[in-house]
C-alpha cells in the first residue's frame, strides 16, 4: 500500500503543498496555520491587555500623586499640586461610569509656561510614568496646517499610537506633551499676507484634538492619501499638557499688573509683587496677548507656571531625585567596582557654573559628562578602584574650551 501523503491537520493541505509541515504528537500543522494562529494570538492578548486597562489604571489621589511627582522632580510646588489635582480629576472623569444627571466633566487639558530646562517635560513623563500609559511628545514647532510642508497636526496620534504599541484603547487614554506651544501663537507684527500656516492655522487644528474628536489617523505617519488605511483614534479622553517658553510674557504679565496697579481694580498693590518672578501671576488672558487664540486657551483650562531653577535648586537636582545625575554616574561605576564619590565643594562648582554660563538644568549632566570621561575611559582597565571627585579635580577636566563648547550648543 502507497504511503499516505502527511497532511495539515488545520486546513487539510497536502504536505508537497506546503513549505513546512511540522509534526506534534497525532497532528500536523502547516507555516499557514502557524501564521494565522500566531496573529489569532497576538489580536486575543491585544483585547484583553485592553479589557484590563480601567483596573490597571490606578487612580492615585492627588496628594499621592504629588509625593510620586516628589521623588522625580525638585521644588516646582505649585506646578505639582495644580498638576496632581487635573490629573486625578481627568482620570476620575475617565474611569467614571456613565451617568444620566447631564453634568459633563469636561476635560483638564493643562498648559505649563516657563524657562526651557525647568522641568515640564520631566513632569509630563513622570505623570505618565506614574499612571502607566502611553505618551507622546511632540514638538508643535513642526506642525504646519494640512497641505503645507511640515507635519499635519494628527501626526500627534500617530506618536501616541506607536507609544503605545498600536494598542488603540489604551492610546486612547493616554498623554500627548506638546512642546513649544508659544512658538504657534499668532505673529501679530507679521500682517502677513501670506497665511500664517504654523501659527494661527496649527491652533485651529488643534483645537479639534484637544476638545475631543474621532480622527483619522494614518498608523504609519506621513501625509494622508486616498489609498491609506487609517485608525480612527477618539481623542476624547486623551489628555493634552502643553508646555512653552513664552519668552518676554513677563512684558505682558507686568503691563497688566501696573494697569490693574492705577486702576480702581488694583488687586495686587506694586509692594506685594515679586517683580523678580512675574510668571507667577500669570493667567489667561496673557496667553491671549501673546498670540494664542481664545479657544485653544479655552481648552487648555489649567494654566500652571515653572520656577526658575536657582542655585539651591540645581544642587538639589544634582543629588536627590530618584534617578539623580550622580547617582547614574555612581551605579555606572560601580558596575566597574570604582567606588565614586564627590565633595561638595565639587558639587558647587558644578552648579556655580551651570549658572555662570546659563547652561540650566540641562548643562549639569554634560558638565559632568565632560569631569568624569576621563575617569570612565581609565578606571575600567585600571588598577585604580576608587575616585574621588574634589573641587580641584572638576577644575582640572573643566577647560574653558569645554565650557566653551558647552555654551555653544546649548
Ligand atoms: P523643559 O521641558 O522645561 O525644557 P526638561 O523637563 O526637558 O525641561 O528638563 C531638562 C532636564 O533637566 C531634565 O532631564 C531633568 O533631568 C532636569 N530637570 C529640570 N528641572 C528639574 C527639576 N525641577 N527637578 C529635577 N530635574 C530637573
Amino acid at each position: 500500500m502507497a504511503k499516505e501523503e502527511l497532511e495539515c491537520s488545520f486546513c487539510g493541505r497536502k504536505k508537497s503543498e506546503t513549505n513546512l509541515l511540522i509534526a506534534g504528537l497525532d497532528a500536523h500543522i502547516c507555516d499557514r496555520c502557524i501564521e494565522q494562529a500566531h496573529g489569532i494570538v497576538i489580536e486575543e492578548s491585544k483585547q484583553s491587555d485592553g479589557g484590563d486597562l480601567s483596573a490597571e489604571l490606578k487612580l492615585r489621589k492627588p496628594l499621592d500623586i504629588k509625593s510620586f511627582l516628589d521623588e522625580y522632580i525638585i521644588g516646582q510646588d505649585m506646578t505639582k499640586k495644580v498638576m496632581s489635582v487635573a490629573v486625578y480629576n481627568h482620570y476620575k472623569r475617565l474611569l467614571q461610569p456613565p451617568t444620566n444627571d447631564d453634568i459633563e466633566i469636561q476635560k483638564s487639558n493643562i498648559i505649563m509656561v516657563g524657562q526651557t530646562g525647568t522641568g515640564k517635560t520631566l513632569m509630563a513623563k513622570t505623570i505618565a510614568k506614574m499612571l502607566n500609559v502611553p505618551l507622546a511628545i511632540v514638538d508643535a514647532t513642526v506642525l504646519t496646517e494640512a497641505g503645507y510642508v511640515g507635519e499635519d497636526v494628527e501626526s500627534i496620534l500617530t506618536r501616541l499610537l506607536q507609544a503605545a504599541d498600536y494598542n488603540l484603547e489604551k492610546a486612547e487614554k493616554g498623554i500627548v506633551f506638546i512642546d513649544e506651544i508659544d512658538k504657534i501663537a499668532r505673529k501679530s507684527d507679521n500682517p502677513s499676507i501670506t497665511r500664517d500656516v504654523s501659527g494661527e492655522g496649527v491652533q485651529q487644528a488643534l483645537l479639534k484634538l484637544l476638545e475631543g474628536t474621532v480622527v483619522n489617523v494614518p498608523p504609519k505617519g506621513g501625509r494622508k492619501h486616498p489609498d491609506q488605511k487609517f485608525i480612527e483614534v477618539n481623542t476624547e479622553n486623551i489628555l493634552f499638557i502643553a508646555g512653552g517658553a513664552f519668552d518676554g510674557i513677563e512684558r505682558v504679565i507686568s503691563k497688566r499688573l501696573n494697569m490693574q496697579a492705577v486702576g480702581y481694580s488694583a488687586s495686587i498693590s506694586d509692594d506685594v509683587v515679586d517683580k523678580n518672578h512675574l510668571l507667577q501671576y500669570i493667567i489667561p488672558k496673557d496667553l491671549k496677548d501673546f498670540g494664542l487664540i481664545p479657544e485653544i486657551i479655552g481648552r487648555l483650562p489649567v494654566l500652571t507656571y515653572m520656577d526658575p531653577l536657582d542655585a539651591k535648586t540645581l544642587r538639589a537636582i544634582l543629588t536627590q531625585p530618584k534617578n539623580a545625575i550622580i547617582k547614574q554616574y555612581k551605579k555606572l561605576f560601580t558596575m566597574d567596582e570604582v567606588d565614586f564619590s564627590i565633595t561638595d565643594g565639587a558639587l558647587d562648582f558644578i552648579v556655580g557654573k551651570a549658572i555662570e554660563y546659563k547652561l540650566g538644568a540641562r548643562g549639569l549632566r554634560s558638565l559632568c559628562e565632560e569631569i568624569l570621561t576621563d575617569a570612565m575611559f581609565e578606571l575600567p582597565s585600571s588598577e585604580d578602584k576608587e575616585l574621588k571627585v574634589t573641587k580641584a579635580y572638576a577644575e582640572d577636566k573643566l577647560t574653558k574650551t569645554a565650557l566653551k563648547k558647552l555654551k555653544a550648543v546649548s
